[in-house]
């Protein structure tokens, strides 16, 4: 009976229509033979080219084709240290010296397709099925927020049971709910919830829209056509790789305009799938004047019941890896980068000193397993394993050690700074500016509602620090309405008040 309502589900969620307006002359934008031409003519790039490339990105511009491709084509061990550091200068320019931390929270492991490499996927008989009920996602909410958690992204298997609507009711549950931080006893709630789910019709994402989501991410997992089709069968809706490709542009068009893109690496190439984020990027610019939200680049970890998570021949090194996040970092500099803890905390503290602007911590995978952590362990609830299970305070700690300055901001969307205006302002380097300033108001309130003794220790002198500079720097000596109102709100923070931006 489930089988059969799913099928006749799944047969209406594909809309022909809702890809064929973006295609050009009846074709998508990953022109395979384009991208192998580029990287092959790009062999070789001598420092000039690579020293002005840099130079482009400094100046905070989307790299060409063919500028990304002889980035990706370095071989001296010492240009590729000038590309780790220009990497960094570019992210402290766009984004100053702040880390924004998220959690994500698992909803439901109910999945139609059967993508090779995913332990939720249908035919894993060994997946423990679960959805939460509403009263179960409130109290995965509240959990999170006694780590001091603001931001949420819901991750959604695809299946009738956790449609659009279910995932709308699923937001406003998380919104609802209320925590006293453990320390100051100030209520505190959610500000921004994200989602990464399946790709869907417009109408559909315009009732995510209204539920008040923040960002919408879907990964394409492989731009190469031919293994996209090895990864996902043909008979899912998975299977379909331009209703996926184009997820982002409907949701643009839905007005969902914070797209975050990514692909998993270590199914293919990892330097082809660098130039189809790239590609994804430029179509999103052509279409729409803006470029992703955010860039995701997850490494392919095992998966409950997957041999092809565990063994794969595009498994990327780590010394690759850190060279794809340094490149997506400079091909693309607008965009915000995400690290997540399905890599080793090693792997972490090296990115992100590589450019990298976000990172979850306190994260549980399974299903319900923030508030029943003892189903952490198994595997057969989960997706994949994660290489990272440290508290939002110890990680906080480590990113503080390093000279980060953590936020919880979530004033960008709040405020209206979404979509062009977000790109404008990253593009000449205002937002950073107001990263600045909210991280240090939203850490704040982590170090006097949230944080251990440790934690206190190494972020005061952060905090001040970062008040020094921010009471020096011209940009607010020109405005000073501005540090005005920051001041205010820092000093109403300290006597009590909550949940102030700018
Ligand atoms: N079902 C939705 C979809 O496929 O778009 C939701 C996303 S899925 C739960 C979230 C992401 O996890 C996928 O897009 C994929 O990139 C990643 N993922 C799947 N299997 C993985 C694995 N074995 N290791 C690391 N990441 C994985
Ligand atoms: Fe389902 Fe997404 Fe996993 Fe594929 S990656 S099996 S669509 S949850």
């Amino acid at each position: 009976m489930e089988k059969e309502l799913t099928g006749k589900w799944a047969q209406g969620v594909i809309v022909r229509k809702e890809i064929d307006k973006y295609l050009i002359d009846g074709k998508d934008f990953i022109n395979e033979e384009d991208i192998f031409y580029r990287l092959k003519k790009n062999v070789n790039p001598d420092s000039k080219l690579i020293h002005d490339i840099l130079q482009k990105s400094l100046s905070i511009k989307t790299l060409a084709p063919d500028e990304t491709a002889a980035l990706l084509n370095v071989t001296s061990p010492e240009i590729w240290e000038e590309i780790f550091q220009t990497a960094l200068k570019v992210k402290k320019k766009v984004y100053d010296n702040r880390i924004v931390f998220f959690a994500p929270l698992y909803c439901s492991n109910f999945c139609v397709n059967n993508c090779a490499y995913c332990g939720f996927r249908e035919a894993n008989n060994r997946e423990v099925r679960r959805i939460l009920t509403l009263d179960e996602i409130k109290r995965e909410t509240s959990s999170v927020l006694n780590e001091g958690h603001k931001r949420l992204i819901l991750v959604f298997g695809e299946h009738q049971r956790s449609d659009a609507d279910y995932m709308a009711a699923a937001v406003k549950a998380v919104y609802s709910v209320e925590e006293p931080a453990p320390i100051s006893g100030k209520r505190s709630s959610i500000r921004r919830v994200n989602i990464n789910a399946a790709p869907m019709e417009m109408a559909k994402l315009k009732l995510l829209k209204e539920a008040g989501i923040g960002t919408y991410q879907v990964f394409q997992e492989t731009y190469h056509h031919e293994t996209y089709r090895k990864v996902h069968p043909a008979n899912t809706l998975k299977g379909d790789y331009q209703w996926r490709l184009y997820a982002l542009h409907r949701a643009i068009d839905a007005g969902l305009d914070d797209v975050a893109i990514g692909a998993l690496f270590g199914l293919y190439d990892w330097r082809f799938e660098v130039m189809g984020m790239l590609y994804h990027t430029l179509d999103l610019e052509r279409q729409f004047g803006i470029g992703p939200h955010t860039l995701s680049f997850p490494r392919m970890t095992p998966a409950s019941g997957s041999a092809l998570s565990a063994d794969s021949p595009y498994h990327v090194s780590d010394e690759d890896f850190k060279k794809l996040v340094a490149v997506l970092r400079l091909s693309v500099p607008t965009a915000g980068m995400i690290i997540t803890a399905r890599e080793k905390a090693e792997i972490k503290r090296e990115v992100i000193q590589l450019g990298c602007t976000q990172t979850d911590a306190s994260t549980r995978i399974g299903i319900g397993a923030y508030s029943d952590q003892k189903t952490e362990s198994d595997l057969d609830k989960k997706q994949f394993t994660i290489g990272d299970p440290r508290d939002l305070d110890d990680v906080i700690q480590e990113v503080g050690k390093l000279g980060f300055i953590s936020s919880f901001c979530t004033a960008g969307y709040r405020c209206g700074r979404t979509g062009e205006t977000i790109m404008g302002m990253l593009s000449h380097c205002e937002e950073g500016k107001f990263c600045k300033l909210n991280a240090v108001l939203t850490f704040r309130e982590y170090l006097t509602d949230y944080a251990s003794e440790a934690t206190r220790e190494i972020g005061e002198p952060l905090i001040l620090k970062e008040i020094r500079e921010i009471e020096s720097m011209d940009y607010f000596k020109n405005k000073p309405h501005l540090l005005q109102k920051f001041r205010s709100e820092y000093s109403e923070i300290l006597s009590g008040k909550r949940d102030l931006y700018l």
